[in-house]
């Protein structure tokens, strides 16, 4: 089943907003496949935001992803990269809807408390990255009360 990769970055862990975050991850049915809390290294940040490297915001990005640490998971399920990236809400919070991580939870564009994966490749490239030693194998029970 398809999986994708997010992060809830500094300041979603300074403000005490894992277990929101991972609560609203759970509830929809997608299943927890990888958890860590990481203190990320710059080279590291620079590389998994390497896309957007030539961006005005690069340099201010790589010190706010380094500026404490991170939770970093790997969530699994039908379509959870499109479907991650709704609950997560759109990239400024100021035009996140209400209802999604970033529009109940966040103001501004540089304190967006979470990371996910845009698209099946990209998901494939940061679990990879972020989680060289792999990930837990399981299956959850409830799997036939979620999926038809
Ligand atoms: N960002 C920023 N200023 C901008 C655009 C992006 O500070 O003008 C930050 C923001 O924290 C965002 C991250 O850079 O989450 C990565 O940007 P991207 O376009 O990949 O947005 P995302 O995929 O996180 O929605
Ligand atoms: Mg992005």
């Amino acid at each position: 089943m398809e999986q994708t990769f997010v992060m809830i970055k500094p300041d979603g862990v300074q403000r005490g907003l894992v277990g929101e975050i991972i609560g609203r991850f759970e509830k929809k049915g997608f299943y927890l496949k990888g958890l860590k809390m990481v203190n990320v290294e710059r080279s590291f940040a620079e590389k998994h935001y390497a896309d957007l490297s030539a961006k005005p915001f690069f340099a201010g990005l790589v010190e706010y992803i380094i500026s404490g640490p991170v939770v970093a998971m790997v969530w699994e399920g039908k379509s959870v990269v499109l479907t991650g990236r709704k609950i997560i809400g759109a990239t400024n919070p100021a035009d996140s809807a209400p209802g999604t991580i970033r529009g109940d939870l966040a103001i501004e564009i540089g304190r967006n408390v979470i990371h996910g994966s845009d698209s099946i490749e990209g998901a494939r490239k940061e679990i990879a990255l972020w989680f060289p030693e792999g990930i837990v194998e399981w299956q959850n029970s409830l799997h036939p009360w979620i999926y038809e």
